[in-house]
């Protein structure tokens, strides 16, 4: 002031106070938005709309969510993989692809390094019933996931955080036998990718009940995910469900064929237990029974969770 006042008789501190408040905006990185319930609603309301037909893969009704999955990649700043969002399976006898997106890690050495997100967008299609419904939906399978995987990106793709490369990959024809999955781990392997671990989520539009732990994970004792998933959101995010090792889940999504090619940590987080949902590939499982707040939630609690696993400095998730 003492200066100011010597350089000029008529201090303008409004004027500084401004230059100030600019410097601080420009100087601040504006964080992404949680997730919400009302933003689970609006990418469920489309994906499970019975417009899209159940996403059968190679229909009209899955390129509609493809369409829908490229422009949420691109409104969120995420790049496409390959030299488009498209990877088109080379096992599948109809035109079908995977959507795959990517954010490059910012750490020069860590950058090297990739964590595969994933989810099948593919569904069942159209199906024989009783009632006038013949639209399975598949807002549980898996447009719970898709949409898990979109949020997750959106959170990314704002804020640019991550030290190792993501690649966000939404699997087609899961329901046809792993088909994309398998497609893409293969053309991964055959590329050298320094794969560290493949996340993956099924099935997370209905909370598990009488649970102490939110999700189960596939694969719970092959590995320390759990702990590390649990150590990173300082709660029990993530726990072990007998059935899901019963009826080995572990081999029946889209983490397998990653698991089969890499032999790094592949797994796959879930919410349903086959006692909370009854609509397992039926018409009935549509968006008027998904929980959107519990999807919100997920994303939210897992946002550290991932920002703790592609930024730590050593890698932490090991197989047994
Ligand atoms: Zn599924």
């Amino acid at each position: 002031m003492l200066f100011l006042s010597l350089k000029s008789s008529k201090p303008r501190p409004m004027k500084y106070v401004i230059i100030c408040l600019l410097i601080l905006i420009i100087s601040c990185k504006i964080m992404p938005e949680p997730s919400t319930n009302a933003q689970m609603e609006s990418i469920m309301g489309f994906l499970a709309s019975d417009e899209l037909k159940g996403r059968e893969a190679g229909t009209e009704g899955i390129a509609a969510a493809a369409t829908f999955i490229e422009d949420s990649f691109k409104k969120n700043k995420i790049d496409p993989y390959f030299d488009s969002y498209r990877d088109t399976l080379s096992n599948f006898d109809e035109v079908a692809y995977n959507v795959v997106g990517f954010i490059e890690g910012k750490d020069k050495k860590l950058k090297n390094e990739y964590v595969i997100i994933g989810a099948h967008y593919d569904h069942i299609g159209v199906t024989q019933s009783n009632s006038e419904d013949t639209i399975a939906n598949g807002a549980n399978d898996n447009a719970s996931g898709t949409a898990t995987v979109l949020e997750l990106a959106r959170y990314f793709g704002g804020a640019k955080s991550n030290k190792r490369s993501i690649i966000f990959a939404l699997f087609s024809a899961e329901e046809k036998g792993l088909l994309g999955s398998k497609h893409l781990a293969e053309k991964l392997k055959n590329a050298d990718l320094n794969l560290y671990a493949m996340l993956n989520f099924e099935m997370v539009g209905v909370p598990l009940v009488d649970k102490d732990y939110l999700m189960y994970l596939t694969g719970y004792e092959l590995s320390n995910l759990a702990d590390v998933s649990n150590s990173y959101s300082e709660e029990k995010v993530a726990g072990f469900l007998p059935k899901a090792k019963e009826f080995n889940l572990f081999q029946r999504s889209d983490n397998y064929p990653f698991h089969e090619a890499f032999a790094v940590p592949s797994q796959t987080y879930s919410t349903f237990d086959f006692t909370n949902f009854d609509h397992y590939h039926k018409v009935g499982d549509e968006n008027s029974l998904m929980n959107f707040n519990h999807m919100a939630m997920i994303v939210n609690k897992l946002i550290p969770v991932m920002e703790g696993i592609v930024n730590a400095s050593e890698q932490e998730i090991k197989y047994n």
